[in-house]
């Protein structure tokens, strides 16, 4: 049995909103009974563009994560709602229901991704459905997919294995993988928002100036292992990514053949600029 998936690359994300406007679009003004009722004009993100700046000055980067319903197999929404008002489709979507739900706030508490809305003015909880109607009509993808002008979002309708071997080929992730929700949203270079980089710029006194020193060796160490490498640039800028955050102190190592050898203790508790740093 085929079941959709949606693909979200985070590092071609650019916060262009093209997405949540298309699915505002859809559902602001329209009903789809069984299926969503209308979305309010204001208040409601179905799909959310979360930002995350990275690092300081001058080495700083900021990555984009599109956060919507993610499907999951495991759904909290379902297992607090009463009467059916939840309900996952043969094809993975889950839809809550836009009359059964009416008055069941515990299903917006019950998402671990906050993405489920409350509709004050008809008392009812909603999220993104996928755009189930329209794949029921026969679109390929949902409008989020069809309107992302960099290829960020995409939907795939594919056989569980067969997604556990894109997945595997892909480097994806969950968000949150600890809720243990099994969601069907998968992550590409989530690493740009969820893990931390130590970034710096490496420079030496030559001929009583200021000079970038291209192609040191940064070494990143905690005790023996080696953490992360990386060789500065022409502006002997250097950037070493994928670190857990709140992981502590490391001790960073920067070599250049004719120059003494440098070594600073960095504590990593989110991205960090350590400046310039003269051998
Ligand atoms: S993301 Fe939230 S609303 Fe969507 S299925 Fe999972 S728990 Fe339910
Ligand atoms: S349309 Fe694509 S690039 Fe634009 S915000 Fe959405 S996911 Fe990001």
């Amino acid at each position: 049995m085929k079941k959709w998936n949606l693909i979200v690359d985070v590092a071609e994300c650019t916060n262009c909103n093209l997405c949540a406007l298309a699915t505002q679009d859809e559902y602001s003004g329209n009903e789809w009974p069984g299926v969503a009722a209308e979305m309010p004009r204001h208040g409601h993100r179905w799909i959310d563009i979360k930002r995350k700046e990275r690092g300081q000055v001058p080495q700083v980067d900021v990555a984009y994560l599109p956060v919507m319903c993610q499907h999951c197999d495991d759904a909290p929404c379902m297992k607090v709602a009463k009467d059916g008002a939840v309900t996952k489709r043969a094809d993975g979507i889950v839809i809550i229901d836009p009359v059964k739900a009416r008055g069941q706030k515990q299903i917006v508490e019950a998402c671990p991704f906050d993405a489920v809305f409350w509709n004050e003015e008809k008392q009812l909880p909603q999220a993104w459905p996928f755009d189930a109607h329209l794949l029921d009509a026969g679109w390929k993808e949902p409008r989020a997919a069809t309107a992302c002008p960099t290829g960020a979002i995409r939907a795939v309708n594919v056989e569980d294995e067969e997604m556990t071997a894109i997945r595997a080929r892909d480097g994806l992730e969950q968000l949150k993988p600890e809720a243990g929700v099994k969601p069907r949203v998968w992550y590409r270079n989530l690493y740009r928002y969820t893990k931390c980089m130590v970034a710096g710029t490496v420079a030496a006194t030559i001929d009583g100036q200021e000079e970038c020193i291209e192609g040191a060796a940064v070494t990143l160490r905690r005790g023996d292992a080696t953490v992360g490498t990386a060789t500065t640039d022409a502006f002997g800028d250097f950037r070493i990514d994928r670190l857990e955050p709140d992981s502590g102190t490391y001790a960073l190592t920067i070599e250049k053949e004719g120059f003494p050898a440098r070594t600073l203790d960095v504590a990593v508790t989110d991205s960090i600029t350590i400046g310039t740093v003269t051998l």
